[in-house]
């Protein structure tokens, strides 16, 4: 816009030549503020309208310090360049003050929340366009919410809905809702601000910073919302924590945010839901797909279905990393006879961080409720009985045992001295449980698994060899948490899937877990490293699975040498990793396995936050921060040199295998295909060799004919 073009109406309006310039700017500067709310209202978008609501000349004339009808002579002049405006300046502290200080009262918010849409999306809806242009929505409905932001801090704001009378949807900020049903269908792509309750609101920077936070600083949601209240909740943070310093800080006082309905404060079930519900939307997004949530259940309940489709997503192959291939984890190795042959490794191991679950062994129903004990079948099982386990009296009203073992229980919660011999023996309980953790005191009477305890009037020495008088016994008093999560990865550090363990680390759990992670011949790794190799594969000669026939399960080096016998013949043949020529470069291990300690002690690190979480927001949780951590990892790996690529998904399970088959994707998607094509460095025989002899278990790649 030309200048002349401002000049000549500002000639027309007598009351605006005296203006300062500096006042012009103050009110285009709020003029842009008020502007969603004008578009907002106005029946067609795409010309400001001649006036704006009186309402909103009210906020402008005051925040500017004119009159109001300088405010109509202003808009006359300015509109079309406020209307043509970018919004991209975040607005300053004082603007937003000045602004709220008189759009409060008035219903109106810095950062008011509308529905992106102003015409219906049904399109079998009279009232559906498919453009904004035009609004055909009505009935707004407003009420008050808190807005937390990661730059301009906790923010007063009001959200307003549209319903449309044709066919009865109310159109919210994040989604709409049916009149009759019960769903939040929510709209295509990730908002800019995400409804973490009805009230409360957080926007899509803050909720990333809180997601990378958790990933690389363990944070959990209570210390998230404290971080946020104590310097980010305000753009004022640094002076006021630091008022000695800095000299008294003085805010600006905005009357009708100092008694706003709803907390200015974050707290930890916002940051959580917020993060879930972010986490949601972005899968669905990048699967281009759209949330939906029933409606009518609570904020924590209604998230479960959608969590627990995601989690069953990423059972077995489901990471978005699965496919991943470097230099680290994938060799390609030229044998004696010239012939090029891949060698894939992976690497499993276990982590000692678990959720509460059923007290009885290695059930893996849900609990009850979250505070339960047990599940729903076994708390009618047990809920009445004795807590000792060998006892089938029933437990006396306000006891968890029978009078019987009245004694046991006394002892247990007692917090005198004669109990720390028990609390001893607990502790050894725990670390054969594999709960040993340091940081795990044994004041946290509430959270114990199985207490195997000697009963103290059965014999004054208890330490750990019970003689022959002396009756051990198994009691239920707190709660049980989940053994380990088993881990598989690539050497590189990659992670590639995650199990729960709820029992024991044994063995035949392991070998399910691999083959879930493994599904298809194509998919079988060369090499697996477990420090439990040889029993591994005695499972598997036992049960006669030839799954992992041509995969040289090893130890790695460090476990070889101080867990497993060399004279042993089994171990010497089935773990010894300088057996395999093919896994060693000259002395060396041809993979190197630290990436895997680093990573492990990472998600070791989830312990804390994840230790009283139900589970299937556990598994959503770890399985969004391995997600995320893959990305970082392959990043890396990039940076330094490792050259990251992935595996066509289409050779790994060439086969139904929820992935479509290659001559049907060439036929039905011949652009994704090309690209398959184009990323696969060498040409894959679909078969992948399978073979069997031992010195032979490294897969040939076939290369390319010509
Ligand atoms: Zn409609
Ligand atoms: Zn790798
Ligand atoms: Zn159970
Ligand atoms: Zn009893
Ligand atoms: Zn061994």
């Amino acid at each position: 816009m030309q200048l002349q073009h401002l000049l000549a109406p500002v000639a027309e309006h007598p009351s605006l030549r005296a203006l300062e310039l500096e006042t012009i700017l103050c009110f285009i500067q709020y003029a842009l503020l008020a502007r969603p709310t004008i578009r907002f209202y106005s029946v067609d978008a795409r010309t400001p309208p001649a006036l704006p609501s009186l309402a909103v000349q009210l906020v402008l004339a005051q925040c500017t310090g004119v009159s109001v009808e300088t405010t109509k002579a202003l808009w006359d002049v300015f509109k079309d360049l406020v209307w043509a405006a970018k919004e991209d300046n975040i607005p300053s502290t004082d603007a937003v003050y000045t602004f709220n200080k008189y759009a409060l009262p008035l219903g109106i918010s810095y950062y008011h929340l509308y529905p992106p849409v102003r015409a219906c999306q049904n399109v079998s809806c009279g009232n559906y366009r498919a453009t904004d242009d035009i609004r055909t929505l009505g009935e707004p409905a407003t009420y008050k919410a808190s807005l937390f932001t990661l730059r301009s801090g906790a923010l007063p704001v009001y959200s307003t809905s549209l319903y449309c009378s044709k066919c009865n949807r109310r159109y919210h900020h994040n989604y709409f809702v049916h009149a009759k049903s019960d769903v939040q269908e929510y709209y295509a792509g990730v908002p800019n601000v995400i409804q973490a309750s009805k009230h409360h609101f957080l926007d899509s920077a803050l909720l990333e910073f809180i997601t990378t936070s958790k990933v690389f600083g363990w944070l959990s949601a209570q210390n998230c919302a404290r971080i946020y209240n104590m310097s980010l909740s305000s753009p004022l943070s640094a002076q006021l924590n630091n008022e000695l310093a800095f000299g008294p800080v003085k805010m600006p006082d905005v009357p009708e945010q100092r008694h706003w309905q709803t907390s200015l404060e974050l707290q930890d079930e916002h940051v959580l839901n917020g993060f879930f519900i972010y986490s949601l939307l972005l899968e669905k997004a990048e699967r281009g797909q759209i949330l939906s949530l029933g409606h009518k259940l609570n904020h924590r309940d209604r998230l479960q279905p959608a969590l627990q489709e995601r989690n069953q997503s990423m059972e077995g192959p489901g990471q978005e990393a699965y496919t991943h291939a470097c230099d680290l984890c994938y060799v390609v190795y030229e044998g004696g006879d010239g012939r090029k042959m891949k060698i894939q490794a992976a690497v499993c191991d276990g982590i000692t961080i678990g959720h509460p679950c059923c007290a009885v062994h290695d059930c893996k129903a849900p609990l009850a409720t979250h505070r339960a004990r047990f599940c729903d079948n076994h708390l009618r099982q047990y809920g009445s009985k004795c807590a000792v386990r060998e006892c089938s009296d029933e437990k006396e009203k306000g006891f968890r045992t029978c009078p019987a073992h009245r004694s046991l229980e006394a002892a247990y919660f007692s917090k005198n001295t004669s109990v720390s011999q028990l609390r001893k023996r607990l502790q050894r309980a725990r670390s054969h449980y594999g709960f040993s953790h340091g940081e795990e005191s044994d004041e946290d009477e509430g959270e114990e698994v199985i207490v195997e305890a000697i009963l103290p009037n059965t014999g004054p020495d208890c330490d750990g060899k019970s003689s022959e008088g002396n009756k051990k016994v198994k009691a239920y008093f707190g709660r049980r948490r989940t053994h380990n999560e088993q881990i598989i990865m690539r050497p590189c550090g990659v992670i590639l899937s995650r199990a729960t363990f709820f029992g024991s680390e044994a063995v035949s759990g392991v070998h399910k877990f691999m083959k879930a992670t493994f599904p298809t011949p194509q998919s079988v790794p060369q090499l697996i490293a477990f420090d439990n190799g040889c029993q591994l594969h005695q499972h598997q000669d036992a049960i006669g699975d030839p799954h992992f026939k041509d995969t040289a399960v090893v130890v790695d080096v460090f476990h070889f040498k101080s867990k497993h016998k060399e004279t042993d013949k089994y171990c010497a043949i089935h773990c010894n990793p300088a057996a395999f020529d093919e896994m060693m470069d000259g002395d060396k291990w041809r993979f190197n396995t630290s990436a895997c300690e680093q990573c492990n002690s990472w998600l070791s690190g989830y312990q804390a936050v994840l230790r009283d979480m139900e589970m299937t927001r556990f598994n959503f949780y770890l399985d969004e921060m391995i997600k995320r951590r893959n990305r970082y990892t392959i990043q890396q790996l990039e940076g330094k040199g490792y050259k990251p690529w992935e595996v066509p998904a289409a050779a790994l399970f060439p086969t139904d295998y929820g992935f479509r088959k290659e001559p049907e994707l060439a036929e039905q998607d011949p652009v994704l295909y090309h690209e398959i094509l184009r990323l696969r460095p060498l040409r894959w025989s679909m078969g992948l060799a399978l073979l069997s002899r031992m010195s032979d278990f490294v897969a040939q790649l076939a290369l390319p004919a010509d």
